[in-house]
């Protein structure tokens, strides 16, 4: 609220960095820090280095907060903190957000901004006790002291720890591929190819399919659901909020303030070159369409166990085997900013977080059940299938959705082919953002793929000979490669 006259309040500016558009864990954030006497100037999401640092000069703030929720802002925030240097700046910069960690904050912000102090905020209940710290004219000089020495150390553990850990070439990770007997393998056919649209998607139909437990983590209550309900600590503060959930959900759906949209599709698609699929045209799979490109564990196996990559689970064109890879692009985002910046023009903070969180349940559960249909009725490999939310939740069924972005895919810009392929942005109306984030923010999308011995994965740390195979298959410089792969990488890459 401006009042005209000169506050008195500490002032913290937070912002989503370029490209990204996590928005809730940011807002929860703001709410804390004013209940906490502090004066909060919140710029939104996807904003630029610049605007961060012209607004935190021109309304003379305490502290800058940086929130992102997506690999690549991590390497956005690393730039924040180097222009903050470069521009002379010597205020506190607090970070925040889903990928962010103490480690990456010691390890690569930490370095690049001497003049102040990066300090890394594990969740919203931690913020108002960092920031008060922070603006404490007895205690500040102490604490980020402290800071300084603790993140010099875990940079100097983190790389001795590096260097120790065993990799193998690339070559010899593949020769390790998941061992898939695909002699004999009857390749499930789907029941149409290409993309399909389905518009204005019954919200009524997806709120069984949603998974509550990580609804209660977006409000930092620990607790799986429904057991949450009853908590001894928690319990009563999860039943009013899944109660206020559950009124609002209804008003969501009978004033239609969301609407959802989803796009599916099939592809004829067989692996080359051990980490490639290639995606044909049509069954002739004489012209190859797009390729998407896996990345292979490369970590020493002791166990016995295969150096996974995505690759693994479609058949080799060598086999002669018809086979498909599927992908889709949900959202249940559509009206999501204008409800909710009405909520907060409004002042009503707690119903523009909630709206938000339910926003990303209902993309969360037309992913769940646009799923189910696949495997049931368009790719149709599991007809017979009949699992409770409970069994979805658990992953119990045949087949994975891995999302770009995600550890068995950690390349975002993979997005930028199943966009095309999808045709995503015309059919349901969801953009990619420079760094490859959904936008509406509730949206969700992957690849699918069928073979009964799919599962997901983590890539892991890789080395430099499969980063380099990687930027030739893609058609990019390794350099660029190593940014957007960063948080990826076994070695500092020599840029
Ligand atoms: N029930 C959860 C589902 C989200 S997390 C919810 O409502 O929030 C599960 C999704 O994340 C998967 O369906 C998949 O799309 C993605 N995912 C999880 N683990 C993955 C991995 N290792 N690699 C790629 N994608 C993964």
């Amino acid at each position: 609220v401006d009042s005209g006259e000169e506050s008195q309040l500490p002032k913290v500016l937070m912002a989503t960095v370029k490209g990204d558009v996590h928005d809730i864990g940011k807002n929860i954030v703001g709410v804390v820090l004013q209940c906490n006497n502090f004066e909060v100037i919140d710029l939104g999401v996807m904003v630029h280095a610049s605007e961060i640092l012209d607004t935190a000069r021109k309304e003379n703030v305490d502290i800058i907060g940086l929130s992102g929720l997506i690999t690549p802002s991590l390497d956005e925030m690393c730039h924040v903190a180097a222009e903050m240097e470069r521009q002379d700046f010597h205020l506190p910069l607090m970070i925040g957000g889903a990928t962010t960690s103490k480690v990456h904050t010691a390890v690569k912000i930490n370095p690049n901004y001497k003049k102040g102090q990066a300090v890394y905020v594990t969740d919203a209940s931690r913020a108002v006790g960092v920031a008060s710290q922070l603006v404490s004219e007895d205690k500040a000089n102490a604490y980020m002291a402290g800071i300084r020495d603790d993140y010099e150390a875990i940079a100097e553990r983190h790389a001795a720890g590096r260097q120790k850990k065993q990799r193998q070439s690339i070559a010899d990770a593949r020769a390790n591929k998941v061992p898939i007997q695909w002699t004999g393998y009857d390749a499930p056919t789907p029941s149409f190819l290409g993309a399909k649209v389905f518009d204005d998607y019954d919200l009524t139909e997806l709120t069984n399919y949603i998974d509550w437990t990580p609804f209660f983590q977006t409000w930092e209550l620990a607790g799986t659901f429904p057991a949450i309900l009853e908590d001894a600590t928690v319990g009563d503060a999860a039943t009013q909020l899944y109660n206020d959930a559950q009124d609002m959900l209804q008003k969501i759906i009978d004033e239609k303030w969301l609407t959802a949209e989803a796009v599916i599709g099939f592809w004829p698609a067989n692996a080359v070159q051990d980490d490639d699929l290639d995606v044909y045209t049509n069954e002739d799979r004489d012209q190859v369409q797009a390729t998407v490109h896996t990345l292979r564990q490369q970590m020493k196996k002791t166990s016995g166990r295969a150096n996974y990559a995505l690759a693994d689970f479609v058949a080799p064109a060598e086999t002669g085997i018809k086979d498909y890879i599927g992908g889709f692009a949900v959202t249940a985002g559509i009206g999501e900013k204008e409800k909710a910046d009405a909520f907060k023009a409004a002042h009503d903070d707690y119903s523009a977080i909630l709206f938000q969180a339910l926003a990303d349940r209902l993309a969360e559960a037309l992913a769940e059940r646009m799923h189910e249909r696949v495997r049931k009725e368009f790719w149709g490999y599991a007809s017979d299938e009949a699992f409770s939310n409970e069994d979805l939740i658990a992953e119990s069924y045949q087949g994975i959705r891995p999302a770009p972005g995600y550890p068995a895919c950690p390349d975002h810009t993979e997005k930028a082919t199943l966009w095309q392929l999808l045709n995503a942005e015309n059919a349901i109306g969801v953009k990619l953002t420079e760094s490859f984030a959904m936008w509406p923010g509730a949206s969700v999308s992957g690849f699918y793929f069928a073979h009964p011995q799919a599962e997901y994965f983590g890539v892991g740390k890789i080395e430099q000979d499969q980063v380099a195979d990687y930027a030739e298959r893609k058609g990019d410089t390794r350099a660029s490669i190593e940014r957007w792969l960063a948080p990826n990488l076994n070695y500092t890459p020599d840029t």
